[in-house]
């Protein structure tokens, strides 16, 4: 019996617990550099900080081997400017974010990426990942290059986005994690993180965290800690039901890393920003409709009585062919791509896609419902690239999709692919699956905030790294969690190689240790932490929603407090598994504060941040075109300005290639 549901209708109980539990025992992990998260970011942080010969420890939520979003595959890597076939320079790609945003992106970030993503999928190659067509399955399409064998997506002119085999990209990098000598510890809850002396604001120095099989605590020392986290759903949904089938998201990605930084004292930018959470349980299975989008990008959709749907450029022109749907069109110098940690692009830079108008052409009967996927008006190498190589490589495709619908008999050659029948709003673009019109407007994900780091990666508290997509202020998505990683794993080895040794405060370990085991010691009447949970995302949708003012931001702070001093302080854990849980709510409620305290220090609305103060109606006012980097200072809340373009001012250099120069 491998599953759940199949013991307990074998058995008709629940199993017991089946590990030895012991809450009162802590071990201590003694180290040169402590990574927080073994994502693809985490585990590329560990691989590249071992390379610079220290000594490396990753603490994971879940088991590396599989863990957060990129464990269950990729399809697509975004930002490899530098192959050998790309027309696009690393300047270029990350002028095209930053002016696309306005400014709203860490730039220093993306150059960082665009510099060294290329090379970074070169060691996934030797890992053993497919980058290339090898079985010249697609000889001679146009989206492959026949002497490099590379195959690209989305834009087959410039060529800087590229299709690879996935699906198993995680066990290869988890693999040579563990090949180069790296100690991961599975299943630890990270709690918090330890500064010098004590103190918030101090060097970080290592963290604590709890096992959650056997709820032993654990001490991590470390020279330099590199947080790789991930991002913070459940902060404004919470439907466990639904998550298994229909979350884009994975469970443990509880904005701990965000939480545990802001304890310590680190800076925070654009923590105010927020976006529509399109990819909740309460959309469909992600790739599970028929759409033109994403992985799909390119493929004709037709309506109830197989009349086509138009394409169009972004400026609105009528596409011809369906390779031109796959090039830039004039007044273009290249496209983009979407998924890149950016939520809005310049036509100058934008996919083609099918018309944003076509709610309106339903509405007036031009297009019937239902909609369709029709994959066999595609050639046959953009049909099978499509569902085959990518639905099949791309994260959470293989089995749920891929499998399940070619064992159920769908032939892409032949059948068409039912799009959902939703309100006509959801048809405004074509990520069908995404639900649109089924998520309320309230609620949010955070949208492209996160830590302020320098050009080394470093965020304000000496020691402490980010490397990751989500968390990062500038971060972007599969790619560009790899390739930060690297870069944040060698700059806190480098830094640990002639830092002091840590010398922890107990005082700070014996605090944390007694707020980790709370829940443990109540009694059993306690809510659990699915209450607790989604308590604080009704809390969260309510007052610190889409609309927002001073009232409703400082009603959502008191009740999160109260939330902690009341519900929380007596919610009741029967076992490790739910003892995580409850921590990863404790986070999610310093996350949320961190909103909210960001929203409150921004009396101004922001168009591209899509944040709308209801006191504050003004849009985009020039005056707060600025970031507010956002700390605690003994509990209390630091705010500071800073322009835009900070990464390209003292004491930095004025141009991208001379900082990267100086600091890579
Ligand atoms: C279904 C799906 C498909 C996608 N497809 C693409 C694609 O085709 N192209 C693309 O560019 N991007 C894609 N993405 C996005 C991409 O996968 C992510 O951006 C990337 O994997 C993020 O990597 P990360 O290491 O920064 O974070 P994560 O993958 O989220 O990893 C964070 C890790 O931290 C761990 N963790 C969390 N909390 C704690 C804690 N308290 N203590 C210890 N560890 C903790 C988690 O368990 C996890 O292992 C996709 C995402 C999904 C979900």
């Amino acid at each position: 019996m491998s599953i759940w549901h199949e013991y307990i209708q074998a058995t008709g109980q629940l199993p017991e617990w089946p590990y030895p539990v012991d809450y009162n025992k802590v071990n201590e992990v003694v180290t040169d550099v402590l990574v927080i998260g073994g994502g693809v970011a985490g585990l590329q942080a560990a691989i590249n900080a071992v390379k610079k010969g220290v000594k490396v420890a990753v603490a994971e939520r879940g088991h590396a081997k599989r863990s957060g979003s990129g464990g269950a595959g990729v399809d697509h890597w975004h930002g490899a400017v530098t192959n050998p076939c790309s027309k696009v320079t690393p300047e270029d790609y990350t002028l095209g974010c930053y002016d696309s945003m306005q400014g709203w992106t860490g730039g220093n970030v993306r150059y960082i990426i665009t510099k060294e993503s290329w090379d970074t999928l070169l060691e996934c190659e030797k890992m053993g990942i497919q980058i290339r067509d090898v079985r010249d399955e697609f000889k001679g399409a146009n989206f492959r290059d026949e002497k490099t064998r590379l195959m690209f997506a989305y834009d087959y002119q410039s060529k800087h986005i590229l299709r690879i085999w996935g699906y198993d990209i995680k066990v290869k990098v988890y693999e040579e994690a563990r090949r180069v000598g790296v100690d991961i510890y599975n299943r630890m809850m990270v709690t918090g993180l330890l500064n010098e002396g004590g103190k918030q604001g101090g060097r970080i120095i290592g963290a604590t965290a709890v096992d959650t099989r056997t709820g032993e605590f654990y001490v991590f020392r470390s020279k330099a800690t590199v947080i790789a986290t991930g991002g913070a759903g459940r902060l404004s949904l919470f439907a466990p039901e639904l998550t298994a089938s229909a979350a884009m998201a994975d469970m443990n990605s509880a904005g701990v890393g965000q939480a545990i930084g802001w304890n310590a004292g680190a800076e925070f930018v654009c923590m105010e920003a927020s976006e529509q959470g399109r990819l909740t349980g309460l959309g469909y299975a992600p790739y599970s409709m028929g759409n033109a989008s994403n992985t799909y990008h390119g493929t004709p959709i037709v309506d109830a009585d197989g009349k086509e749907l138009p394409w169009v450029d972004p400026f609105g022109r009528e596409l011809k062919t369906v390779e031109d749907r796959f090039i830039p069109q004039e007044g273009q110098r290249f496209q983009l791509g979407i998924g890149i940690g950016i939520s809005r692009t310049n036509q100058e830079y934008r996919l083609n896609d099918i018309p944003p108008d076509i709610p309106e052409r339903i509405r007036k009967g031009e297009f019937k419902l239902p909609l369709y996927a029709d994959l066999s008006l595609l050639s046959e190498h953009e049909r099978r690239i499509i569902f085959g190589m990518m639905v099949g490589n791309e994260g959470k495709t293989r089995i749920p999709i891929y499998d399940t619908m070619t064992k159920a008999g769908f032939d892409p050659d032949k059948d068409l692919f039912q799009t959902p029948v939703m309100p006509l709003e959801g048809y405004f673009n074509s990520c069908y699956w995404a639900g649109g019109p089924n998520t309320p407007p309230n609620v949010r994900m955070v949208g492209g905030g996160g830590f302020l780091v320098d050009w080394n990666l470093r965020t304000n508290l000496e020691g402490l790294y980010i490397g990751a997509g989500s968390t990062l202020f500038g971060g972007g998505c599969h790619g560009e969690s790899h390739t930060t990683g690297r870069y944040a794993g060698r700059h806190a080895a480098e830094y640990a190689r002639t830092a002091p040794e840590p010398l922890v405060d107990r005082q700070q370990i014996e605090a944390e240790r007694n707020r980790a085991y709370t829940a443990v010691k109540q009694d059993k009447g306690g809510n659990g932490w699915k209450e607790i949970n989604a308590a604080i995302a009704r809390i969260m949708r309510d007052y610190c929603g889409r609309h927002k003012n001073e009232m409703t931001l400082n009603l959502g702070l008191r009740l999160l407090d109260e939330l902690k001093t009341t519900e929380l302080a007596s919610a009741y854990a029967s076992n490790p598994h739910e003892l995580g849980r409850l921590l990863e709510c404790q986070a999610l409620i310093s996350v949320g504060e961190l909103a909210i305290k960001s929203s409150l220090e921004r009396k101004a609305s922001n168009s591209v941040l899509d944040f709308h103060r209801l006191d504050y109606p003004e849009m985009d006012p020039p005056e707060w075109n600025k970031l507010l980097p956002i700390r605690q200072e003994n509990n209390k809340v630091a705010i500071r300005e800073l322009p835009l373009d900070f990464h390209l001012k003292a004491p930095y250099a004025a141009s991208y290639e001379e900082n990267y120069q100086r600091y890579a």
